[in-house]
């Protein structure tokens, strides 16, 4: 495995199983952020946009194309997941005007789903259906528009698969949009192989931004000349400094944009991303899996002893990167595990979830992350009232 590792900061003795909800930060991100606020805002100022950071979108999307098995002019880094999710379920939905239905996964991630009913309230007349993973085969039928999933279930770290679902949504004339916030970056993916129509991202978790960095969205090509965007922006626009008052969609991925692009997040996105042409993400899915398997196998005694439930699948085309267990003290475990530098979070009810970001963690990590877990079941210290307390973010 190339060391990637030391190519981001780690705080001393901290062991941050938590990459799946923020990336750690990358050691040579600072100096270039630094640098564009510096040189550029500080010296070129307007100028900055015609000497490069108009291109950004552009080129952090063809960054992480390579990581998700699409092409460079199919992807663009814009806007965050909860509007490109919008936008693209709208652009979809558009483009199957006979039909009513929206499926998705019950357990999916609250915004994708307060998206697709704010644009159902929106619309007027569309059916909602959200079922169970075991009920997609069932749910999606001839009526259906839009099949929106999560590649990989933020609860459990279920993965979906992505070809046969999008394959079952094709075979049906649906239109299929898959969120990969907690696929890209982690393990290797197909989009074109699966013939995708429409993705979304997250460019804060594996591919380690920053706080609030960048989404990204897919198009698959065949689709880029139908695909209508929903908010129709004036950088989306084909000639946007013609300053027209009738709106004219831009070519291919630039109609994706809305409005003006958060130049210093995609900086220090466009920065983090480099590490990725250190390996390769076959060598990461290596990694991810080794990381998985042995904090799944060292958490066997803690399972059986203290009535954990594990609720990560032990296949592994069916896991993602991270691993959950359930427990009705979960809140309080993860509050005494952060006081021990071993940072996972916890997900309501009762869930206890550690992300393993391939990047930057190793099985020593692991080892020690599990042992000091062992500390604190075996001394009761999760028991103390201070760990009780519910923050607001958890
Ligand atoms: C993290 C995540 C998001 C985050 O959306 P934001 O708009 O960045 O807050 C959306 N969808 C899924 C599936 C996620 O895991």
């Amino acid at each position: 495995m190339t060391n990637t590792r030391e190519r981001f900061h780690i705080p001393d003795g901290l062991i941050y199983l938590d990459g799946n909800s923020l990336g750690m930060l990358p050691k040579h991100v600072p100096a270039r952020v630094q640098t564009t606020i510096t040189e550029q805002w500080g010296e070129r100022l307007i100028r900055g946009w015609n000497d490069g950071w108009s291109e950004l979108p552009y080129q952090v999307g063809a960054k992480i194309a390579k990581l998700i098995g699409a092409k460079a002019n199919e992807v663009i880094a814009c806007d965050s997941t909860s509007i490109n999710v919008y936008k693209m379920l709208l652009a979809a939905i558009k483009m199957r005007p006979d039909r009513r239905v929206i499926v998705s996964e019950i357990g999916n991630f609250p915004t994708d789903l307060y998206m697709a009913e704010g644009i159902a309230n929106l619309l007027g007349g569309y059916e909602l259906r959200f079922v169970e993973k075991q009920d997609l085969t069932n749910a999606i039928r001839e009526d259906v528009a839009v099949v929106m999933l999560t590649e990989v279930d933020y609860k459990t770290g279920e993965r979906l698969n992505m070809a046969a679902i999008t394959k079952l949504a094709h075979d049906h004339g649906a239109l299929c949009l898959w969120d990969l916030s907690h696929s890209a970056g982690a393990f290797p993916i197909e989009l074109n192989n699966c013939n995708a129509d429409f993705a979304v991202g997250c460019g804060y978790k594996y591919l380690n931004g920053g706080p609030g960095a960048s989404a990204f969205v897919f198009v698959a090509e065949r689709h880029q000349h139908d695909a209508v965007p929903a908010l129709s922006g004036w950088l989306g626009h084909n000639a946007p400094f013609a300053f027209s008052p009738h709106y004219e969609a831009g070519p291919g991925m630039t109609r994706m944009i809305v409005g003006t692009p958060v130049v210093l997040s995609l900086v220090a996105l466009n920065a983090a991303l480099e590490i990725f042409e250190d390996t390769t993400m076959q060598e990461l899915r290596q990694q991810s899996l080794a990381l998985t398997d042995e904090f799944i196998k060292l958490t066997e005694p803690l399972r059986e002893k203290y009535g954990f439930e594990l609720l990560t699948p032990l296949a592994h085309e069916q896991r993602g990167s991270q691993v959950s267990l359930s427990s009705d003290n979960g809140y309080a475990i993860v509050q005494a595990l952060i006081a021990a530098n071993v940072i996972g979070d916890f997900r309501a009810p009762n869930i206890m979830r550690f992300g393993f970001t391939p990047l930057y963690l190793t099985l020593d990590d692991v080892r020690q992350a599990v042992q000091r877990f062992e500390n604190i079941m075996s001394s009761q210290e999760y028991k103390k009232p201070e760990f009780q307390v519910r923050k607001a973010i958890t």
